[in-house]
């Protein structure tokens, strides 16, 4: 040692204290020290869902290729209610494309019926199920997101969520924000929101403009999440649910422009912190949209 330079004793002094610094570190984590919440992973400013429901037809021949121009990640919500309409909606097919693309594809239920009391909660299983064949028939994999159809959710149908392996599951801006109202809804808190009753924070309605999605996608910063929910663009068979292509280039422009990072609902999981869930008031509540669909 008295051979080496005062530079290089200071080198190995250096890398001897981060290797000790790198033991300790990986000590604490095989026994379990340290914070809980070590191995989550921080939300970055500017996290945006994308998610779209129906299986809507314009969600393959218009959305999708622009989200890959822009290199975005989204979730497609399948149920099979309006399916049998080929001209409007995705095919089986179409949904399996749509998956080999590379984007989510999660489960919205076959009939899209309310699940929010008791009754109907204990057919939502089979419903789940009924999704789960058909997209394995097609090569998809057993989703692990759900969305709620027509934003109604209560506790008896989330137990069944929870059997069925869904670890993801997207509500509407409702009860915070009454239906139909052009207003910003709540951000997702993994730190608030349980898993399976994630707030939609952006429901694009006819009424919408690329100024209140800005106010929208503004909250995505802090550990909040910004959740957007879209049907078809544009959607004719449910025009009270549509988004016109132009402003939803617009609006997918903006988040480009901006920086945002725009991921599928399944990109969430890392952000929880999964043996401690967050105890939401919600897990209590039933909530009956006024939605049509
Ligand atoms: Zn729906």
């Amino acid at each position: 040692m008295s051979h080496l330079r005062p530079g290089a004793w200071l080198f190995v002094r250096i890398a001897i204290q981060r290797n000790l610094s790198l033991l300790s570190t990986l000590v604490a984590a095989i026994i379990g020290i340290g914070a809980p919440c070590a191995a989550q992973t921080a939300v970055p400013d500017k996290t945006v869902v994308l998610t779209l429901d129906d299986a809507v037809k314009s969600q393959i021949d218009f959305v999708a290729p622009l989200l890959e121009k822009l290199n975005f990640k989204a979730t497609f919500f399948i149920s099979h209610a309006w399916m049998d309409d080929k001209e409007h909606f995705l095919t089986w097919k179409e949904v399996a494309e749509l998956n080999r693309r590379g984007f989510e594809i999660g489960n919205h239920t076959w009939t899209h019926a309310p699940f929010d009391t008791p009754e109907k909660a204990a057919t939502l299983e089979h419903e789940l199920t009924m999704i789960d064949d058909a997209l394995a028939k097609v090569g998809v994999p057993k989703p692990v997101s759900f969305a709620w159809p027509g934003d109604n959710f209560g506790p008896e149908a989330i137990k069944v969520l929870e059997a069925h392996g869904i670890q993801l599951a997207r509500r509407g801006m409702q009860p915070e924000i009454p239906y139909g109202e052009i207003r910003v809804g709540p951000l997702l808190d993994v730190k608030k929101n349980y898993s399976l009753l994630i707030p939609t924070t952006g429901d694009s309605y006819p009424g919408w403009t690329l100024e209140h999605f800005k106010k929208v996608v503004a909250g995505a910063k802090d550990g909040k999440i910004a959740v957007l929910q879209f049907h078809g663009v544009p959607d004719t068979v449910h025009p009270w649910v549509n988004t016109l292509p132009e402003l939803f280039s617009q609006c997918m422009d903006y988040l480009k422009e901006n920086g945002y990072h725009v991921i599928a609902l399944r990109d969430v999981a890392k952000y929880y912190d999964w043996p401690h869930l967050p105890d939401d008031p919600m897990l209590k509540q039933r909530v009956n949209t006024a939605r049509k669909k």
